[in-house]
C-alpha cells in the first residue's frame, strides 16, 4: 500500500498474482541462415548482392539474412509477374482462382502454430495474438476473397469488371501476414498477378508465405516476394506495375501519392491515424476499460487504428481512469512467446526512439503521466504501458500518431464537444463510442469522421466489413466487396440490360 500511496493513485492495490512462465516453442520455426527473393515460384540471389539482418526484437538477436532488392531485383521482379499474367493468369477460369485462394487459406490453417510464432519472434507482438487474432484473420481473409473470385460480375452487375494487370503492393511491420493477406487476397481474386514487399524489420512471415504458395501449387510469378527497405519500396512505386497499394505512415503514403500523379497508374492508400475512443457516462464502465485496454495496448499500441485518445465524459472521468489505472497493473509485460503476455516488444528500436520522443514532449508540454510497476527484460525494446491524463488537444500526444502503448486522455460535457473534439485531427480512420443508447450511438456515427466505427466494443475486424480512412488516413478500402474495387477496370456502366 505504502508504494501506491506513494504514487498518490487511490486505487486499492490488485490481488498479486504470480504467473508461471508457459512458452511456446519455437522447435516448430525452421529459420535459414539467409534467404532469397521470391521471384517465379523460387527463391534467387539478389542481383544487388546486398542483404541486411532481421531481428528478434526481444532479444535483439539475429534471426536471418535478408536479401535487399534493387532497382533491378524490382524489376525482374515486375516483369516475371506481368508474364505470368499475360501467360495464363489472366485468362485462367475464375473458379481456378478461388481454389488456389482456398487451398492458402487452408494451408495457413494447418500450419497457423508455426506461422504464429514466427510472426511472434521476428514482430515482437504476443504469442496469443499472432494466434488468436494474426492467423485466424489472415486465413479468414483468403477464404473470403475465394468466395468472390467467381462472382465479380455480380459483385458488380453492369459494370464488367476487368483485372488490372500488375499490382505492386508496400506493406508495414505490425501485422505482417495479417496485411500481406489484406492485400495478396483481393489481388488474386480479382485476376491479377503480384509483386509484394514486406516491412524491413518483418520479413519473415512472408518468406513462409512463398513455401505456402508453392505447397499450394501458385502458377510461378503470380505472387512474387521481394524483401528489402524503403528504397525497395520506392523502386516498386517507379516500375511497370499497374496500381499501387499502399499501407503504411502518412508522411510515406503522400510521398507515394506525388510519384504516382499522372503516371494513370492506379492507387490505395491505408495510412495512420490518431482514433478518439468516446467513453459516455451510461455506458458498462467495466466493459469500456477493457475495450480502453485492447483499443491501446494491443499490440503494443503499433495499430493504425489504436484507440490513441480517450475522451471521457467528465461526469465519469475518475472512476473511470481509477478502473482503467487498476487494470494496467495487472498487463503483463514481456516474453512475446510466453502464453501469459499481455503487451509484447516494441517492433524496431527506431519505434522505441519515436515512442521515447513524443512520452517526453507530453511531460514536457505538461500532462501527467501514470506508468503502473513494472519491471522490463534487460535486453530488446520495450516500452511500458502508459496512460497521460491532463492532456490538452494542442499536445503533440493528442495530435501525432505515437503508435505504442500510450494513451492520451481527454474529457467532455456533452455529445457535441465529444464530436468536435474528435474530429480535431488531421487524420480519419477509426473511432470508438460507448454507450447504452442505440439512438446515440447512431447520432455519434453519422458526424464521427472516420472510416470505421466501433460501438461498444474496440479493434474488430472481419473480412466481410470494409476498412479503410477518411482525410490523411488515406482512401480505398481493403476488405468486403469495397476491397476487390481498387484491383478491377470497368468498362463504364452499361445501361440496365445491356
Ligand atoms: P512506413 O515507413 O511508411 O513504411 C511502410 C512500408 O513502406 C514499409 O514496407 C516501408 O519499408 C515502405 N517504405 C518506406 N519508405 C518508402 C518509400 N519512400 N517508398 C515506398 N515505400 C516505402 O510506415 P511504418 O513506420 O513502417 O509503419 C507505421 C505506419 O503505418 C503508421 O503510421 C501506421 O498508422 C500506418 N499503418 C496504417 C495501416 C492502415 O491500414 N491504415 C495499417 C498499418 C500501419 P521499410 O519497412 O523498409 O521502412
Ligand atoms: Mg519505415
Amino acid at each position: 500500500m505504502a508504494e501506491l500511496e506513494q504514487r498518490g493513485d487511490r486505487t486499492p492495490a490488485p490481488a498479486k498474482w504470480e504467473y508461471a512462465s508457459a512458452p511456446e516453442s519455437r522447435e516448430i520455426v525452421n529459420l535459414q541462415e539467409r534467404y532469397g527473393l521470391f521471384v517465379g515460384g523460387e527463391f534467387i540471389e539478389p542481383r544487388s548482392g546486398e542483404y541486411y539482418r532481421t531481428l528478434d526484437p526481444s532479444s535483439e538477436e539475429p534471426l536471418a539474412e535478408i536479401p535487399q532488392a534493387g532497382a533491378e531485383d524490382v524489376a525482374l521482379a515486375v516483369r516475371t509477374a506481368r508474364d505470368a499474367f499475360e501467360d495464363g493468369w489472366s485468362a485462367a477460369a475464375p473458379a481456378e482462382r478461388a481454389k488456389y485462394l482456398y487451398r492458402i487459406a487452408r494451408i495457413l490453417q494447418e500450419r497457423s502454430r508455426e506461422f504464429a510464432v514466427l510472426e511472434s519472434l521476428n514482430g515482437g507482438k504476443p504469442i496469443r495474438e499472432s494466434r488468436d487474432v494474426d492467423l485466424p484473420l489472415a486465413a479468414a481473409h483468403f477464404f473470403y476473397y475465394a468466395g468472390w473470385a467467381d462472382k465479380l460480375e455480380y459483385a458488380f452487375p453492369h459494370r464488367r469488371p476487368k483485372s488490372l494487370g500488375v499490382a505492386g503492393q508496400i506493406i508495414p511491420w505490425n501485422f505482417p501476414l495479417l496485411m500481406l493477406a489484406w492485400k495478396i487476397a483481393p489481388a488474386l481474386a480479382a485476376g491479377n498477378t503480384v509483386v509484394l514487399k514486406p516491412a524491413e524489420t518483418t520479413p519473415l512471415s512472408a518468406l513462409l508465405f512463398c513455401d505456402v504458395l508453392r505447397q499450394a501449387e501458385l502458377p510461378p510469378g503470380v505472387v512474387n516476394i521481394i524483401t528489402g527497405d524503403g528504397a525497395t519500396g520506392a523502386a516498386l512505386v517507379k516500375s511497370d506495375v499497374d496500381k499501387i497499394a499502399f499501407t503504411g505512415s502518412t508522411e510515406v503514403g503522400k510521398a507515394i501519392q506525388r510519384e504516382l500523379a499522372g503516371t494513370g497508374k492506379k492507387l490505395t492508400l491505408e495510412l495512420g491515424g490518431k482514433a478518439a475512443n468516446i467513453i459516455f457516462d451510461d455506458c458498462a464502465l467495466d466493459q469500456a476499460v477493457e475495450g480502453i485496454v485492447n483499443g491501446i495496448y494491443f499490440n503494443q499500441g503499433h495499430v493504425c487504428c489504436a484507440g490513441s485518445r480517450l475522451l471521457v465524459q467528465e461526469s465519469i472521468y475518475e472512476p473511470l481512469i481509477e478502473k482503467l489505472k487498476r487494470r494496467l497493473t495487472t498487463l503483463r509485460v514481456g516474453d512475446p512467446l510466453d502464453k501469459n503476455t499481455d503487451v509484447g516488444a516494441i517492433n524496431s528500436r527506431q519505434q522505441l526512439e519515436k515512442i521515447e520522443e513524443l512520452v517526453a514532449a507530453g511531460k514536457e508540454e505538461g500532462a501527467e503521466i501514470y506508468q503502473p510497476p513494472c519491471r522490463l527484460p534487460e535486453k530488446g525494446y520495450w516500452f511500458i504501458p502508459t496512460v497521460f491524463t491532463n492532456v490538452a488537444q494542442s499536445y503533440r500526444i493528442a495530435q501525432e500518431e505515437i503508435f505504442g502503448p500510450v494513451l492520451s486522455v481527454l474529457t467532455f460535457r456533452t455529445p457535441d464537444e465529444a464530436i468536435e473534439k474528435a474530429n480535431n485531427t488531421p487524420y480519419g480512420l477509426s473511432a470508438g463510442v460507448w454507450t447504452e443508447k442505440g439512438s446515440r450511438i447512431l447520432w455519434m456515427a453519422q458526424r464521427l469522421e472516420a472510416g470505421v466505427i466501433w460501438a461498444n466494443t474496440y479493434n474488430r475486424f472481419d473480412p466481410a466489413s470494409p476498412f479503410g480512412g477518411y482525410k490523411e488516413s488515406g482512401f480505398g478500402r481493403e476488405g468486403g466487396r469495397h476491397g476487390l474495387e481498387p484491383y478491377l477496370d470497368f468498362d463504364g456502366a452499361e445501361a440496365f440490360g445491356g
